[in-house]
């Protein structure tokens, strides 16, 4: 759809943004409803971040989405945080309410439509969490909040004690985190016990390779998901659809994230499957439904 001067505007900051897959979803949505809205990529680096954020009611942009690595520093600026972008210690999304920036964050809540979407059921059974950063702490939430049990699995193992301790002590009824070493990935209990295996690291994106796991060793029923999404099987999930278990990657989790600040920043809806359609357009795949 065009814009003129009367379209309004959203966006996404990031350092580097060219390669974001949201503008598409989030134009395609406008032109679906009709709406003289569009979405813009700008890339800001993380010193101009705070400059960028005072501009937003300035120049009337109606909401933000913030991607790498804008998320955490963005929530210690903004001063108006929902209860989600304060427990996870960051904002995704920012919405201009009448020139005061609010911070909420949709990562945990995409994870959570995508994990029931897959019909994966957690409830008194155990998840994997790799990873400490915010991507884990968003998984962390949510299997929390299907009812599971989580061990947090780090190269930094001081990390996801931290980790564990801080959603202990807020998000969780009751500690249900614990935490280890990636040696765990190796540890044929822990493994069988899985019914969800969460990649929130880089690797297999920054590294040639992932880590070593043993995926024999997991139930039969274990679903591997990776926050990481791509045209081709990622790193992570190739070996687990070689050994026969289910595997997603994160485009399900992106979609719904996005779906879930249209509505925050439109107070409309996307209308169903236009967002989805848009990124598995791009991605050039179809829609890997299990
Ligand atoms: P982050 O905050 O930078 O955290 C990175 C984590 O990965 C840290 O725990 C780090 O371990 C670990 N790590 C990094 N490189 C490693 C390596 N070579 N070997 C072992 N561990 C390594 O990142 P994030 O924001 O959580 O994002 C993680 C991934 O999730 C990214 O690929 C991101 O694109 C993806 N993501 C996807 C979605 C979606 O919608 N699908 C949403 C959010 C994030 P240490 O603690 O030891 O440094």
């Amino acid at each position: 759809m065009a814009t003129d001067r009367d379209s309004a505007v959203t966006a996404i900051f990031g350092d580097p943004v060219a390669h974001s897959l949201s503008p598409a979803m989030h134009n395609a949505a406008y032109a679906a409803l009709g709406m003289n809205r569009t979405y813009v990529p700008f890339h800001v680096t993380q010193s101009n971040l705070a400059a960028a954020l005072r501009a937003i009611p300035a120049l009337g942009i109606v909401g933000v989405n913030l991607t790498v690595p804008h998320k955490e520093a963005a929530a210690r600026i903004i001063k108006d945080l929902n209860g989600e972008a304060r427990m996870l210690r960051a904002v995704n999304c920012v919405v201009n309410r009448r020139g005061t920036l609010q911070g909420d964050n949709t990562d945990a809540r995409g994870l959570e439509r995508d994990l029931r979407d897959l019909r994966c059921d957690l409830r008194g059974r155990l998840a994997i969490v790799i990873g400490a950063g915010g991507g884990a702490a968003a998984s962390l939430l949510t299997c929390i909040r299907l009812g599971a049990r989580v061990v947090i699995v780090n190269r930094t193992p001081g990390r996801a004690m931290a980790l564990a301790r801080r959603f202990a002590g807020k998000g969780a009824p009751r500690a249900a985190a614990d935490s280890r070493g990636l040696d765990a990935l190796m540890d044929p209990v822990l493994l069988s016990d899985a019914r969800l295996i969460v990649n929130a690291t880089p690797m297999g994106l920054t590294t040639p390779r992932f880590a070593r796991l043993d995926y024999d060793s997991t139930a039969a029923d274990c679903l591997f998901y990776d926050l990481i999404y791509s045209r081709d099987e990622t790193a992570f999930l190739k070996p687990a659809v070689a050994a026969g278990r289910r595997a997603s990657d994160g485009a399900g989790m992106l979609v719904n994230q996005g779906e879930l600040a249209f509505k925050l920043f439109n107070r409309v809806a996307p209308p169903a499957g236009v967002m989805r359609a848009a990124l598995f357009e791009v991605l050039g795949r179809s829609l890997p439904r299990l």
